[in-house]
């Protein structure tokens, strides 16, 4: 019997053969959903699909988009803001 926390049916069970010839049963995390923008809800670019324990392994340039608000908000959005800011400051 397998620990209990790999009894539960989110993990995924992959069967492999090792060099040795021996079926072993290789239990994998299933991958968390895509980067979402926080305002239009679209997918986001640049942010990988890796649980946190994968993406601190990353550097951090390859972690988000390297622009103000990369990995929260998509370029649009982000631009719509800051124009929102600008027509403030200037009235
Ligand atoms: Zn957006």
């Amino acid at each position: 019997m397998v620990k209990p926390m790999l009894r539960s049916r989110s993990i995924k069970k992959r069967r492999v053969r090792t060099p040795g010839n021996r079926l072993m049963t290789h239990f994998e995390r299933k991958k968390p959903n895509v980067a979402k923008c926080g305002v239009c809800g679209k997918p986001l670019h640049g942010v990988p699909r890796l649980n946190p324990s994968g993406i601190r392994k990353l550097p951090k340039t390859k972690r988000r988009p390297e622009r103000p608000y990369g990995g929260n908000l998509c370029s649009e959005c982000m631009r719509k803001l800051f124009r929102k800011v600008l027509i403030k400051q200037n009235i």
